[in-house]
């Protein structure tokens, strides 16, 4: 029996997180399924960055750097976040861009490949892989004289991991179809083979346990605007193994990566363990907002923590999937994403079939013409059939409700059965998808 609208009413009724929705302000009627791209606005963040802006900057100047300790967001924050991917204070830091760090650590890891097995020349990462990481890797392997390999299934993966790989570099939850990897085992067998293992965690901090170090990975980097709702463009963060951090620099030798910035010599000396990843002034705005993104995050440990979320976030999206499935696929709606929960971030894809297979763009306009804000990710146009247009749809535990699964899904049911997607208006396209 699919699950009525009352059942999931009941499902929120017992929901212990549900308290932590009054951290944030959602608009009215709208059902926001995209936190995986962009989280939600947290209530604390406008008086925070108010309150930075006025009485911080605005009134103390200059003197903030010290009395309200802006010089050590960076590490304060990287700290919290350090709470959610499983490593000790000190290890992480807030900086940049994910780009940005995937630079740096990627140069970090290829300086050590280099070092310990000169012989070792390839980057190995997935076709599917979010573009940007791809983009980085193909820089460094040209500066570094390697080669990115990119494997087109995870089942070419063992294969992969031998005498010739330098770095793995793996994006933990893929951003199209929600695959999730087994970091632990992936990391251990690329070890194995002589390895260095980079994870990209944009889909992974806040979103469900990370343990860095209980699977010995040697680097990670990861997002702050995605599940961490630290606003768009929030600054990202970066962690390195402790016995890797100091044996490189990375290559953007910033002032506030020295080991004493304030005493302005003129040769670069590295500070020591992860601040050396840090390369200018952070942007102390949007860093103070983050840290407001990050405490919506925190606030589930005394609920139950990561284990809680992830918990919540696999009900909803089986949630999902089986109303989608039971209301939709007699009108062509396809699952995309891995069934088996144990290999899912928290996100579900669905594709539609043949004769639909090009309305994807259309459906999710209508969708959020209805208040149900999903996102849409052209396919591959020569291959639809393996890679096709999906829609998608971010699972974010801290904010969304049973009930409002079973909405969205109804919604998605009107929008098939009633062909509201022809309408011209769900045609047009934005520059941002
Ligand atoms: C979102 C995302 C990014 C974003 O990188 P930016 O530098 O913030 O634009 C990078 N990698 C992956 C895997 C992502 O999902």
């Amino acid at each position: 029996m699919t699950r009525t609208r009352q059942d999931c009413q009941v499902l929120d009724d017992e929901d212990t997180l549900r308290e932590l929705r009054h951290q944030f302000d959602l608009p009215p009627g709208v059902i926001y399924l995209d936190g995986n791209s962009l989280g939600v606005l947290p209530r604390a963040t406008a008086s925070r960055v108010q309150e930075v802006m006025q009485r911080e900057w605005g009134q103390d100047l200059i003197k903030s750097w010290n009395t309200a300790g802006w010089i050590d967001l960076p590490g304060r924050i990287g700290d919290k976040i350090g709470r959610l991917i499983g490593v000790k204070p000190g290890e992480c830091v807030v900086a940049d861009s994910t780009s940005l760090n995937l630079y740096k650590v990627l140069s970090a890891a290829l300086q050590m490949a280099r070092a310990d097995a000169p012989k070792r020349r390839l980057i190995v990462s997935e076709r599917s892989n979010f573009p940007t990481d791809l983009y980085i890797a193909e820089s460094l392997a040209r500066q570094h004289g390697a080669e990115l390999k990119l494997i087109d299934s995870v089942d070419e993966l063992p294969a992969a991991l031998n005498g010739d790989l330098a770095v793995l570099m793996l994006t933990q939850v893929n951003y199209r179809s929600g695959f999730m990897h087994d970091m632990a085992a992936v990391t251990a067998a690329a070890h194995a083979a002589g390895a260095l293992v980079i994870w990209d965690l944009a889909h992974s901090a806040g979103a469900h346990e990370v343990d860095l170090s209980g699977a010995r990975a040697d680097f990670a980097v990861g997002c702050g605007y995605k599940y961490l709702n630290g606003g768009p463009g929030a600054p990202a963060f970066v962690w390195v193994n402790p016995k890797h951090a100091e044996r490189f620099w990375q290559p953007l030798s910033g002032w506030l990566g020295h080991a004493a910035p304030f005493q302005f010599t003129p040769n670069y000396q590295p500070a020591p363990g992860i601040r050396r990843y840090i390369a200018g002034t952070p942007a102390i705005l949007s860093t103070a907002a983050l840290e407001c993104g990050v405490d919506t995050v925190l606030a589930a440990e005394a609920l139950g923590g990561m284990a809680a979320l992830r918990k919540k976030s696999v009900a909803l999206c089986e949630l999902f999937i089986e109303l989608a499935e039971a209301r939709c696929a007699s009108l062509g709606i396809r699952l995309s994403s891995p069934r088996e929960a144990s290999q899912r971030g928290s996100q579900v894809c669905l594709s539609l079939a043949a004769p639909l297979q090009e309305a994807g763009y259309a459906v999710m306009q209508a969708l959020i013409a209805r208040g149900v804000i999903g996102d849409f990710r052209a396919g591959d146009p020569r291959r639809l059939e393996q890679v096709p247009h999906i829609l998608r749809f971010g699972f974010t535990p801290l904010y969304i409700g049973y009930a409002e699964v079973f909405d969205a899904v109804e919604h998605l049911h009107a929008v098939l059965a009633s062909e509201e997607w022809r309408r011209p208006e769900f045609h047009q396209q934005g520059a941002v998808t």
